[in-house]
C-alpha cells in the first residue's frame, strides 16, 4: 500500500542504484518499525535480491565489502553512513539444526535449533523467517510502498503488540535470542506480548542456555550502547529472562544498590538520547557497577572511596561477577575498570595533567557528573573541579555504523 514515509534521501539513493541495476531492493527491519512510531532510526537495515557479490559490483569494491563466513551479507559505504545489505533470504531447511556452533554437547539439543541461515529466497520468503510481524515490513521508498506480507504487521504497530511469526514456541526454540529480542521491544516502546507469544516465551525461558554465548554478548552489548539499557533489563526482569541473562543483577534487582544503578543507567541514557554523552558501553559497564563498589567499599551513595589496591581489587571483582556469564567485553571491562579507579584519583587530584590526558578521562568525569545528579556526597565537590576534555591519549576512532549483529544470526 502506498505510504509515505520521511526516509533520509541518501537512503533513498541508495534503494535506487539497487533498482537501476535491476534488483529489487528495500528498507526492512526496525527502522520501518520506528518510522512508523514516528520516531528517527537508528540505522537502516536493506534487503535486495542481489546477492552480495551483485551488490558489490553496484557499488565498487571501494565502497562496498563482504563480511561473514556462514551469513555474508555486505558492509555498504554509501552518503557519509555505513549500510548492512543482505541478500532475501528463506528460512533453512529443519533438519540443518542440529550442530550448531556455541552449543554445549552435554544439554539436550532443542529440537528446532537453527544451524545455518543462508540460503537465498524471495522478499515474501525473507519476511516469513524473521522474528516479529513489527519487524518484517518492507518499504519501497522510491515507489513509497509498504509491504506487509505477513498481513499483520501494521495493525500490530498500531496496537503495540509483539506477535511472534509461526507459531511461537518453534520460534523460540528455533533461536532464543528471539525472546531477548521480543522483551526489548516491550522495554523501549512499551508494547505489550501477544497472548500466545508470551505463554511461549515463558514456556522457553530456560532454552536462553542454548544461545551461542558469542550472540548474548554481543545483544548485551547492543543493550549497553542503546539509551534504553535500563528499560530492556526492567523488562527482562519482569518476565523473569534477566535470571538466564545476567544472573547477578537479577539477584540484586530489588536492593539499593541495584536501584541506584538502573538510575545511573537512566541518567547516562538520558544524556545520550539528548546528544550530550557518546553512546559509550563502558561508560554503561561503568554506571551499573558504581553502586555495587560504594556498598563493598562501605560507602554511603555518592561518597567516593579511596584509591588503593584493594578498591581496585573489589572494583574487578564486581565488574567480573555483575556482567558474567556474558564474557565478550574484555576491551570494555578494562575500560569500564580504569574509569572506575578514576573516580577516587580524580578527588585526590595528584597529577592533574595526567589525569586530563588520561584515555578514559572524559568518561570518568561524565560518570562523576551522572553521580551528582543522583546522589548527595562529596562526589559533586570532585565534579565541579574537573573540566570537560578530550582524553588525548591515544583513542579509538569512533565512526557511525550500524549495531554489529544486526540481521544475522552467529
Ligand atoms: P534495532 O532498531 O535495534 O536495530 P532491529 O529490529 O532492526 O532493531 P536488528 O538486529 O537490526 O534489529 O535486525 C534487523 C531485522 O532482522 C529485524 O527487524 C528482524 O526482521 C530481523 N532479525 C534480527 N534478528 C532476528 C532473529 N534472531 N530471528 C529472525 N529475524 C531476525
Ligand atoms: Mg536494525
Amino acid at each position: 500500500m502506498k505510504h509515505e514515509l520521511p526516509v533520509e534521501s541518501h537512503v533513498i539513493d541508495l534503494i535506487s542504484e539497487l533498482q537501476n541495476a535491476g534488483f529489487e531492493a528495500y528498507i526492512v527491519g526496525g527502522a520501518i518499525r520506528d518510522l512508523l512510531l514516528g520516531r528517527k532510526p537508528k540505522d537502516y537495515d536493506i534487503s535486495t535480491a542481489a546477492t552480495p557479490e551483485e551488490v558489490r559490483a553496484v557499488f565498487g569494491r571501494r565502497s562496498a565489502r563482504i563480511i561473514g563466513k556462514r551469513f555474508r551479507l555486505v558492509h555498504v559505504q554509501y552518503g557519509g553512513e555505513l549500510f548492512e545489505v543482505s541478500t532475501f533470504r528463506k528460512a533453512p531447511p529443519e533438519e540443518a539444526s542440529h550442530a550448531r556452533p556455541g552449543f554445549r554437547p552435554s544439554e539436550p539439543l532443542p529440537e528446532h535449533l537453527i544451524l545455518s541461515d543462508n540460503s537465498f529466497g524471495t522478499a515474501e520468503e525473507d519476511a516469513w523467517r524473521r522474528d516479529f510481524t513489527v519487524n518484517a515490513l518492507f518499504y519501497d521508498p522510491v515507489k513509497s510502498e509498504l509491504i506487509d506480507h505477513t498481513g499483520q504487521g501494521i495493525d500490530d504497530i498500531r496496537n503495540q503488540v509483539v506477535r511472534a511469526i509461526g507459531e511461537p514456541k518453534l520460534r523460540f526454540e528455533e533461536d532464543p535470542v528471539r525472546m531477548l529480542r521480543a522483551l526489548k521491544l516491550v522495554g523501549q516502546y512499551d508494547f505489550s506480548l501477544d497472548a500466545a507469544t508470551e505463554n511461549a516465551l515463558f514456556a522457553c525461558l530456560g532454552l536462553l542456555r542454548h544461545a551461542a554465548p558469542s550472540r548474548l554478548s554481543l545483544e548485551l552489548e547492543k543493550i549497553l550502547e542503546s539509551s534504553y539499557g535500563d528499560k530492556h533489563l526492567q523488562a527482562f526482569h519482569d518476565y523473569g529472562l534477566l535470571a538466564y541473562f545476567l544472573p547477578e543483577i537479577d539477584r540484586a534487582w530489588n536492593t539499593s544498590p541495584a536501584e541506584y544503578a538502573l538510575n545511573l543507567l537512566f541518567e547516562r541514557n538520558c544524556r545520550v538520547s539528548e546528544g550530550l554523552y557518546r553512546n559509550s558501553v563502558s561508560l554503561a559497564m561503568a554506571a551499573l557497577a558504581l553502586p555495587f563498589i560504594e556498598f563493598e567499599c562501605g560507602r554511603e551513595p555518592g561518597t567516593l572511596w579511596e584509591s588503593s589496591p584493594q578498591s581496585t581489587a573489589v572494583i574487578r571483582s564486581v565488574l567480573d561477577h555483575l556482567f558474567r556469564p556474558q564474557t565478550m567485553m574484555n576491551r570494555m571491562t578494562l575500560s569500564a575498570e580504569r574509569i572506575l579507579v578514576l573516580q577516587s584519583l580524580l578527588r585526590d587530584g595528584e597529577d592533574t595533567k595526567r589525569l586530563l590526558d588520561a584515555r578514559s578521562y572524559p568518561h570518568a568525569r561524565e560518570l562523576l557528573l551522572i553521580r551528582t545528579a543522583v546522589a548527595d556526597g562529596d562526589v559533586a565537590a570532585t565534579a565541579k573541579r574537573w573540566p570537560p576534555g578530550s582524553g588525548s591519549r591515544k583513542r579509538s576512532r569512533s565512526r557511525r555504523r550500524p549495531a554489529r549483529g544486526g540481521d544475522k544470526k552467529r
